[in-house]
């Protein structure tokens, strides 16, 4: 007998019908013999709509915005456990404030900090299919919390994490993870094995099949982890720590975000500590920096240029231009029409001139390079947003990625 926590996405209770097919799926493995812990999105489009609504007022950040966000997944829950009862297989919805799932206050992007695992194990021990809404949690003071986009991914696996399951399995709209997004490139490839690794970059770098802090998670608790399809069956894509570099292509994906903004300080007095002066705002509002590049310009100033979440482009510009004018900066700069293309792959470690053919194939389709980031298995670029499509295109053909 094995405890498996299965997570199913949007489009997996996207109705009514693809619910009950939910409720099926979850009842086999059951009757097989295994306890399940079953956690679930909101149906899809709902967390947009939701996001929309918010919209229509000035103040519609905070724990206002979580609080309405998280009626999407409450909604699943609960019909998720009829559908269950209906084909006699007994369910608990939970909340993430029943289970609870413990957050700090950060709301939008709360981060998970403990799960209280006795309700879910009596549950699961009494026969019953805790059915738990992803994407949320509790604060310390009771306030209702949410993960940031995607979120579930990342409830499912901090549950198999604390439950110390046998496997998360995430159940999804796609068979597996590819080596870049199916969507853009048609011939991309299913893998069948990934490490944690790479499925960390492939999610930081804008790979959204998986949230990149479920991966996290999954990396530190060394949680089995495999991506499936709701709709067909077949083996998905397991995630481990195996690395069998005999069977492996130096690169194994092609990532595409297009969720940053580039922001530039120009003409900053080039003197100790300015990094610090510039990032150091920036951080304390939670903002995220990811690439940064500074360059030495003329008569001792310098660019320093960085790129944040596109959601928080705009406060960024806002913190940094009062900061440039007191640095004696020449002026803040902002392109939030920018994507990051990025290859990964464990096997950059053992060869050379991986990043030379990345850029010459760029440069072959006139693809302008705005900025370079690389680590010891990935390079990643900033290219233009209007370059999106075919900057992966070539690439993901450039590293002979195409399924056979
Ligand atoms: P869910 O609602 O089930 O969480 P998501 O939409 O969040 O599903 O994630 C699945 C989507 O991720 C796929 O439909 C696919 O378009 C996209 N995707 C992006 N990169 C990849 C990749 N490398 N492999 C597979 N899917 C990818
Ligand atoms: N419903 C949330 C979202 O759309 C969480 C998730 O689907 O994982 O982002
Ligand atoms: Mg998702």
């Amino acid at each position: 007998m094995a405890l498996i926590v299965q997570k199913y996405g949007g489009t997996s209770v996207g109705d009514i019908d693809k619910i009950r097919a939910v409720a099926e799926k979850v009842s086999t493995i059951v009757k097989a013999g295994n306890k399940v812990i079953v956690v679930v999105s909101a149906m899809s489009g709902e967390t947009n709509r939701l996001v929309k609504l918010a919209e229509n007022f000035s103040d519609s950040k905070g724990w206002a915005l979580d609080m309405l966000l998280s009626t999407g997944e409450q909604v699943t829950i609960s019909l998720l456990s009829m559908a269950l009862r209906e084909i006699a297989c007994s369910a608990t919805p939970l909340c993430g404030w029943q289970v609870p799932i413990k957050t700090d206050d950060s709301y939008g992007k709360a981060r998970i900090e403990n799960i209280e695992i006795q309700k879910l194990v009596s549950l699961t021990e009494s026969g019953v299919i805790p059915v738990v809404a992803g994407f949320q949690g509790v604060d310390d003071s009771g306030v209702v919390t949410t993960l940031g986009r995607g979120g579930s991914d990342t409830t499912a696996v901090a549950l198999a994490a604390a439950m110390n399951a046998d496997e998360c399995q995430i159940y999804t709209d796609v068979d597996g993870v590819y080596t870049t997004d199916p969507r853009i490139v048609p011939e991309a490839r299913r893998l069948d094995c990934l490490t944690y690794e790479e499925m960390l970059e492939m999610a930081s770098l804008g790979a959204k099949v998986l949230q990149i802090r479920a991966v996290e998670f999954a990396s530190k608790y060394k949680v089995k982890l495999r991506v499936l399809s709701s709709f067909e069956d077949g083996d998905g894509t397991r995630i481990t720590d195996e690395d069998n570099k005999m069977e492996k292509a130096i690169i194994s994906g092609v990532a595409l975000n297009k969720n940053e903004a580039q922001v530039m300080v120009v003409g900053v007095p080039d003197r100790p500590g300015i990094a610090n002066e510039i990032l150091g705002p920036v951080a304390q509002k939670n903002i995220e920096v990811d690439m940064i590049v500074q360059n030495s310009g003329a008569n001792g100033t310098t660019d320093f240029t960085f790129t944040v979440p596109r959601a928080d482009y705009e406060e960024t510009l806002e913190i940094l231009r009062p900061l440039a004018k007191k640095m004696d900066a020449s002026r803040v700069e902002g392109d939030d029409k920018i994507v990051k293309i990025s290859v990964i792959g464990v096997g950059m470690r053992s060869h050379a001139g991986i990043a030379s053919r990345m850029f010459a194939s760029l440069a072959k389709e006139n693809i302008n390079i705005k900025m370079i980031s690389t680590s010891e298995i990935k390079i990643s670029v900033v290219v233009e947003e209007r370059y999106s499509e075919l900057g992966v295109r070539a690439l993901h053909a450039e590293f002979g990625l195409e399924s056979t």
